[in-house]
C-alpha cells in the first residue's frame, strides 16, 4: 500500500492516503537509505512511500467476527512499517551552515513553493529572496513570490512596490499582492492551492503565520497543533507538518528564520539558476560565461539595456564572490 509522509517527528511518522486526510502512524523498518544522499533525514514530509501492516492477533472470545484479515486500522501499539520510499519527483532541502555536508530534507514532492516577502517591515533583502529562487530552480520547484501587507503599501511605497514587481515579474516569477490582515488576494492563493502540495517560506516577520491562518481558519503554524493529539506519541520534537487546507490542497510550514537554505553550486552553473540569464546567455560570445568579464557578453549587455535588472545580477555577483570565498 502506499500513502505520504505528512509528518515526521523524531523516529515516528504520520501517513495519510492523499488525497484522503485519514493520518495514521508508521515506523521505519531498519535503515533506509537513499543512494547518494547525506541528509539527515531519510525520509521527508510529502514523501510517498510503501507501507505494511501487520497484523494483529484477535482474541477468540472478542470474536465480532467483522474484522477482515488486511482491513487493520495501524495503531501506536501496532503502526505501519515504512517499506520503501519512492522515486522523488523534487524536494528541498535545508543545510545547517554553509560549509556542512550534512542537509535536512525540509519538503519532497512539492508542486508549488510560496516565498512571502514584505516590501517594509521587515523590508525585502533581495540578495537573500535571489538565492532561495535558486535554491528553487536547482530542485525544479515552481515559485510564486508572495508579496504581503499590502495593506500598508501607499502612495509613498507605490515606487518600491512596482519596482519590486518588474524586477521578479522580469525575472519570470508571479507576484501576487495580498495583505493576510484585509484578505486582499487570499482567495487567488487558495485557489491556486487547490490539488496541490504547497510550501511556504519567508522569513520570520512578513506574516506567513496570518497568511496560512487566513487561507484556513482552523490552522495555526505557530501552536502547531495537529488535531489527532493522541497519535503524537511521546516524541514532540516536530521538524515539518503537512496540513491540510479546508478548501482543498495541503501546505507545509517551513518555520525558522532563514526557511530553507543553499545549495552548493559550481561558480558556472549559477547563472543557469538565474532562468532570465540563462535565456540571455545563449548570445553570450564563449561558453561557459561567467558573465563577468567576457567580451561578447549577452548577460552584460542585457544588464545594460535594462532586460535583466542590476538588482538580480547583482545578486549574481554576490553568489559568484561566495563560492570564490568558500572554495
Ligand atoms: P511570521 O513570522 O512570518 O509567521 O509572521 P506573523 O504572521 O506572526 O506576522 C508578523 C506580524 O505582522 C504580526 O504582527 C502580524 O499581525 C503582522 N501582519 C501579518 N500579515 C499582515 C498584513 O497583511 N498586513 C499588516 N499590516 N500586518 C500583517
Ligand atoms: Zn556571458
Amino acid at each position: 500500500m502506499e500513502a505520504t509522509v505528512v509528518k515526521h517527528t523524531g523516529s515516528h511518522y504520520l501517513l495519510s492516503s492523499l488525497p484522503e486526510w485519514n493520518l495514521f502512524p508508521a515506523v521505519l523498518r531498519g535503515k533506509i537509505r537513499l543512494k547518494g544522499s547525506n541528509a539527515t533525514n531519510p525520509v521527508a514530509v510529502g514523501d510517498r512511500v510503501r507501507y505494511e501492516i501487520t497484523p494483529q492477533a484477535v482474541p477468540s472470545d472478542k470474536s465480532g467476527g467483522n474484522d477482515a484479515p488486511g482491513q487493520e486500522v495501524p495503531t501506536e501499539q501496532n503502526p505501519a512499517v515504512i517499506t520503501e520510499i519512492l522515486p522523488r519527483r523534487n524536494y528541498v532541502i535545508r543545510r545547517s551552515t554553509n560549509l556542512s555536508r550534512q542537509s535536512h530534507i525540509i519538503a519532497a514532492n512539492v508542486d508549488r513553493a510560496y516565498i512571502v516577502v514584505t516590501i517594509d517591515f521587515p523590508e525585502v533583502k533581495l540578495p537573500f529572496l535571489d538565492r532561495l529562487l535558486v535554491t528553487c530552480e536547482v530542485y525544479n520547484v515552481p515559485v510564486t513570490i508572495v508579496l504581503n501587507k499590502c495593506d500598508l503599501y501607499g502612495e509613498e511605497y507605490r515606487d518600491r512596490v512596482e519596482v519590486f514587481h518588474s524586477i521578479y515579474e522580469g525575472a519570470g516569477y508571479p507576484v501576487m499582492d495580498v495583505s493576510a490582515v484585509t484578505g486582499m488576494g487570499i482567495d487567488a492563493i487558495r485557489d491556486a492551492c487547490k490539488g496541490m502540495v504547497s510550501l511556504f517560506s519567508g522569513v520570520s516577520g512578513v506574516g506567513k503565520s496570518s497568511l496560512i491562518r487566513a487561507l484556513d481558519p482552523s490552522l495555526d503554524p505557530k501552536v502547531g497543533e495537529i488535531s489527532d493529539a493522541h497519535l503524537q506519541g511521546r516524541h514532540t520534537t516536530t521538524f515539518y507538518e503537512m496540513y491540510r487546507l479546508a478548501s482543498g490542497g495541503f501546505i507545509i510550514d517551513t518555520p525558522g528564520i532563514r526557511g530553507f537554505g543553499l545549495v552548493d553550486l559550481a561558480r558556472e552553473e549559477i547563472a543557469l539558476y538565474f532562468p532570465e540569464m540563462l535565456k540571455a546567455s545563449e548570445g553570450c560570445r564563449f561558453t561557459p560565461c561567467t558573465h563577468t568579464h567576457e567580451p561578447g557578453c549577452a548577460v552584460k549587455a542585457a544588464v545594460e539595456d535594462g532586460t535583466i535588472s542590476y538588482e538580480r545580477y547583482s545578486s549574481y555577483l554576490g553568489m559568484l564572490e561566495d563560492e570564490t570565498k568558500y572554495r
